[in-house]
């Protein structure tokens, strides 16, 4: 275990040329404090747990000292944002620090959200509040305990200052990890600007510390493009399967590794709602959640475009003409696993009935999915408590018929199958209502033990924990009055 002073940065990205972001200083958290840290984030980087709480480790994760071998940076990207091209975003309030290399010889960039004022603020302020921070390291840490790839979030430090935003709030910073903060648009930018050298030497960089296994193609490019394709088929997949909708999934939010980054306005499905907008400002629907495959489509062909100075045309449509069977594959396999079925030619049909059923039935997806652990394949009147949360049960009767003839089928025993499906259904997921509770303890009462105590619940997500039965529940009816939007 190293402590701070053994801990050794580099940063490869700021040694790349400096067309791709601007040397920045950090604007000072006046008096911060830890308001929470992820044991789990903190072992990725080695660190023994006792750093955390040293006041040169909070003042560094505020931006108030830079440690040695730390080079601060904000990237430049630029983006399509609700389908219009934006021609320079970039870190307008993160600031990437440096790089932690853990023995394993993974890379770590760490990278503080709330810094202040870089030259990509645009009219922004630079900062992040509280209540964001709290929300993006829970989900962080919540999605990566769930399997699905996304950056992942260290810490929270918390300041006094205040930040103006629909009302006043305070300044925190959540530091997020990642192996890389690269996304699409990093090389949208230098498509639009018409210049290729960037494009190529960014993609050689990526490519070499992201893809080595392609370094050695004659022409790794289109690889390169198919490789992302399929990573980021496989996380749509899987946000789809656990019910999670991004909120604004622009192609600046979209990371060339496929992971879930630049937590928002993000939202869980509660009932089931295929069109299910979690975010408050996206009026017209674009990212609704049964969107979110279509879009990444979409977003996938905008990377295309701007990879298509490297190759052909025709080799960047090959690459990415993937995409549709990909996700579609990985979300049956997904959802066939969730219902503990091999897939089939029927889990489709299963699948979509299923839903379908869910939807007009307006019940929970999460608490529906775990329940159905427990189906009965012998009996149709021992599934009492499935049925019940049904108005129409004949249609649920007949759905569970077929469901039980396709169990039926797999040779499973019960018990065998239900244990496999717990361990793909989870029982507890980061529900609007709950985050709010913690975020309402920690901003009105500096309490910050809900965050904790959060943390602890959702980093078990496929376990059954008898004394938090609560956060399982579903969400009580002052929940549809909050509202979540990009303004964070
Ligand atoms: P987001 O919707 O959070 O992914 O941000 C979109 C763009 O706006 C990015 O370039 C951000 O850096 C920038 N941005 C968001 N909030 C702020 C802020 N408070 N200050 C400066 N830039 C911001
Ligand atoms: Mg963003």
């Amino acid at each position: 275990m190293k402590t701070l002073e053994s801990l050794t940065f580099d940063n490869s990205f700021a040694k790349l040329p400096a067309t791709y972001y601007s040397r920045v200083a950090a604007t000072p958290l006046p008096d911060p404090y830890l308001v929470t840290y992820s044991p789990a984030a903190l072992k990725l980087l080695e660190l023994d747990g006792s750093q955390i709480t040293r006041a040169e480790m909070i003042e560094a994760l505020a931006g108030n000292r830079v440690l040695p071998g730390m080079d601060p940076v904000a990237a430049l990207y630029a983006g399509h944002q609700f389908g219009h091209y934006v021609p320079q975003l970039g870190d307008g309030r993160a600031i990437l620090l440096g790089e932690i290399r853990a023995t394993d010889g993974s890379g770590w960039e760490v990278q503080i959200k709330g810094a202040g004022r870089t030259p990509y603020s645009r009219d922004g302020d630079g900062r992040a509040v509280l209540r964001s921070s709290i929300r993006e390291y829970l989900c962080s840490e919540a999605m990566h305990a769930l399997g699905i790839p996304t950056t992942r979030a260290l810490a929270i430090v918390g300041s006094d200052e205040p930040v103006y935003r629909e009302q006043e709030e305070t300044a925190a910073i959540v530091t997020r990890l990642a192996p890389s903060f690269v996304r699409f648009g990093s090389f949208e930018v230098f498509y639009y600007r018409g210049q290729v050298e960037p494009i190529r030497q960014l993609a050689d960089y990526v490519i070499a510390r992201y893809f080595p296994e392609l370094s050695s193609l004659a022409d790794p490019y289109p690889e390169f493009l198919r490789q992302v394709t399929l990573r980021t088929a496989d996380l749509i997949a899987q946000w789809q399967a656990v019910g999670f909708s991004h909120g604004v999934m622009n192609t600046d939010n979209m990371s060339i590794l496929g992971l879930t980054l630049d937590y928002g306005p993000f939202g869980f499905l509660d009932a089931f709602d295929p069109g299910y907008i979690c975010n408050h400002s996206d009026t017209a629907g674009r990212y609704a959640f049964d969107q979110q495959p279509d879009v990444a489509g979409w977003n996938i062909t905008r990377l295309a475009q701007a990879l298509v100075p490297l190759m052909s045309v025709e080799a960047a449509s090959a690459a990415i003409s993937e995409y549709p069977k990909a996700f579609a594959t990985r979300y049956l396999e997904l959802m066939a696993a969730k219902l503990g079925l091999r897939p089939d030619g029927n889990t489709p049909n299963l699948v979509v009935s299923l839903l379908e059923l869910l939807g007009t039935n307006r019940i929970d997806y999460t608490r529906f999915m775990r329940s159905l652990c427990e189906f009965d394949s012998r009996d149709g009147a021992l599934n009492s408590p499935l049925r019940d949360q049904f108005v129409d049960r004949a249609a649920f009767d007949a759905w569970a018929r077929r469901y039980a003839s396709a169990l039926g089928a797999t040779g499973l025993p019960d018990p065998e199958r239900s244990t496999a499906m717990r361990r793909v259904n989870p029982k507890y997921i980061l529900r609007n209502h709950l985050a709010e509770i913690a975020i309402r303890r920690a901003a009105d009462h500096r309490d910050y033990s809900e965050i904790e105590r959060l943390y602890m619940v959702l980093t078990h997500p496929y376990d059954e924990q008898p004394l938090n039965e609560a956060y399982a529940e579903e969400p009580p009816d002052w929940a549809k009055q909050i509202e979540v939007s990009c303004s964070s």
